[in-house]
C-alpha cells in the first residue's frame, strides 16, 4: 500500500483556483520529484498535503484522511516538511532549533550531526548566523528531528551554492540508501532529480499530466512539460 495517496486534489486561494486535480502516490522508501514549470502547482500540492491551505479530493497517509487533520497533527503522523524558503527560528541557536523540533526516534542531535558535519560546528551559532547552506541544512534536520516517514523538500537547493548543494544531494542520497524515510522533492535541477529519484510526477496548471518510473522520463516529456 501506499504510504501517501493524492487523487483528485484540488486547491484554491480566495477566487482563484490553483489546483485542478493532482494524483500522486508514495511508498515508503520511495524517492520521487514533483515537477512542472513555475507556477504550476508544486508548492500548492505540498501544502495542500500538509494541510496548510484547504484543499478537497483524496488525501491519506497510511489509509487515514489527512483531510480530517490540522497541520501540526499531519506533523505528528510523520509529515516533515522543509519549507520553500527553509525557514528556521533565527534567534534561537542551532541546537535549540533541532530540540523544538525534536519527536521520539532514530533522529537525534548526534545523527542529525552525523549527516550535516557542518552543524555539528555550530551547534551553539544562532541560527541567524549561520550561510544559506547551513540554514538549508538546519532546515533539514528540524524535519527529520520530527522523526518523519514522509519527508518533503520544497526548492531542496535553491539560491545555494554549487558546492553546497553537492552536500545536499549527497545527504538525500544517504537518506535514500540508509534510511527507510520517503521523500519528496522539488528542485529546478533535473539532473539531479533524476539520480536521485526513483519515480516522477509531473504538473502543469494544476494537474498530474505525467508520472512514472524516472528511467521513463524522456527527453521529450521533460522538454514539453519542464522546459529542459
Ligand atoms: P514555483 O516553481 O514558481 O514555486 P509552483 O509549481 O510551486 O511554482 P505554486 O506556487 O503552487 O506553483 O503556484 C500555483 C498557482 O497558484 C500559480 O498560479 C500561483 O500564482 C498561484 N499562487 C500561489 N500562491 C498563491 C497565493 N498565496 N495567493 C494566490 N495565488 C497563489
Amino acid at each position: 500500500m501506499s504510504l501517501l495517496s493524492v487523487e483528485g486534489l484540488t486547491a484554491r486561494y480566495g477566487s482563484s483556483q490553483a489546483l485542478f486535480g493532482v494524483d500522486l502516490t508514495i511508498a515508503t522508501g520511495e524517492v520521487t520529484a514533483l515537477m512542472g514549470r513555475n507556477g504550476m502547482g508544486k508548492t500548492t500540492t505540498v501544502k495542500a498535503i500538509c494541510r496548510l491551505i484547504r484543499s478537497a479530493g483524496r488525501l491519506t497517509l497510511d489509509g487515514a484522511d489527512l483531510h480530517c487533520l490540522p497541520s501540526h497533527k499531519v506533523a505528528r503522523m510523520g509529515v516533515g516538511l522543509v519549507p520553500e524558503g527553509r525557514r528556521c527560528f533565527a534567534d534561537l541557536t542551532v541546537r535549540e532549533n533541532l530540540i523544538a523540533a525534536a519527536r521520539p526516534g532514530e533522529w537525534t542531535l548526534k545523527s542529525v550531526a552525523q549527516l550535516f558535519p557542518a552543524l555539528a560546528e555550530r551547534m551553539a551559532q544562532r541560527a541567524a548566523s549561520l550561510s544559506g547552506g547551513e540554514q538549508q541544512m538546519l532546515a533539514i534536520g528540524r524535519a527529520l528531528m520530527t522523526n518523519p516517514r514522509l519527508l518533503i523538500l520544497d526548492e531542496a537547493t535553491e539560491g545555494l551554492a554549487p558546492i553546497v548543494r553537492q552536500e545536499i544531494w549527497a545527504a538525500v542520497r544517504r537518506l535514500k540508501e540508509e534510511t527507510g524515510v520517503a521523500i519528496l522533492l522539488i528542485d529546478k535541477s533535473v539532473k539531479e532529480l533524476a539520480q536521485v529519484s526513483d519515480k516522477a510526477v509531473i504538473l502543469a496548471r494544476g494537474k498530474t499530466v505525467w508520472s512514472g518510473p524516472m528511467t521513463d522520463l524522456t527527453p521529450e516529456i521533460s522538454e514539453r512539460y519542464v522546459g529542459v
